[in-house]
């Protein structure tokens, strides 16, 4: 009979010992994160790949195109052009396109930029099933950004632009040729858009 009430009482005990660590777990906050639906937050010196800075006083990147960080990416990752358009005193970027399959994230293009253009993003929610997919246009991206954000295009709509000169010159607006540059991938031509 002794035993049985032991029995009984150190049943109970354990019972409520393991309650109490139930209850005590159950009133602490969530750590568990309910990835897809929700979002870590990265700490600030996470690196991402890389994106282009939006100036919020001109609505439009920072980065004008001055190649700096195309010649000082060791792995070749970076594309970038741009135009000038007329009156502007330098260029607009056009093109700033990323390899990220080659991307070491050194940093190399970030502490080379002057102006701040660039920054680690904090995206680490890339997947994709092929490599073209992590080839990433940071100007239409930033661009697209902006637009859903209520901002406006960066770059004039193709007809605001009057056709190219035939050789040389600063176009006004340099719409039609900045437009279909974005469009087609390519470089722009030097000689149709640029002002040297
Ligand atoms: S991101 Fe900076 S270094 Fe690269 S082209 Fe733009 S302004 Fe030049
Ligand atoms: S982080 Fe390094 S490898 Fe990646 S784009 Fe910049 S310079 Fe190139």
């Amino acid at each position: 009979m002794i035993k049985l009430i032991r029995e009984i009482v150190g049943g109970l005990y354990s019972l409520l010992v393991g309650m109490r660590i139930t209850i005590g777990q159950f009133f602490k906050p969530t750590v568990t994160v309910h990835y897809p639906h929700e979002a870590l937050k990265m700490p600030p010196r996470f690196r991402g790949h890389i994106e282009l800075v939006l100036d919020p006083e001109t609505g439009k990147p920072r980065c004008y195109a001055c190649k700096v960080c195309e010649k000082s990416c060791p792995s070749d990752c970076i594309t970038v052009d741009g135009v000038k358009f007329e009156g502007a005193k330098r260029k607009s970027v056009t093109i700033y396109k990323l390899d990220f399959t080659r991307c070491s994230l050194c940093g190399s293009c970030v502490e080379a930029c002057r102006d701040g253009a660039i920054r680690f993003s904090h995206d680490y929610n890339m997947a994709g099933l092929s490599k073209e997919e992590f080839v990433i246009d940071l100007f239409k991206k930033l661009e697209d950004e902006t637009r859903a954000a209520g901002g406006m295009p960066f770059l004039p709509p193709v007809a605001a632009g009057p056709a190219e000169p035939a050789g040389g010159g600063a176009l006004p607006g340099a719409g039609g040729a900045a437009q279909r540059s974005r469009a087609e991938g390519a470089a722009v031509e030097p000689n149709q858009t640029e002002v040297k």
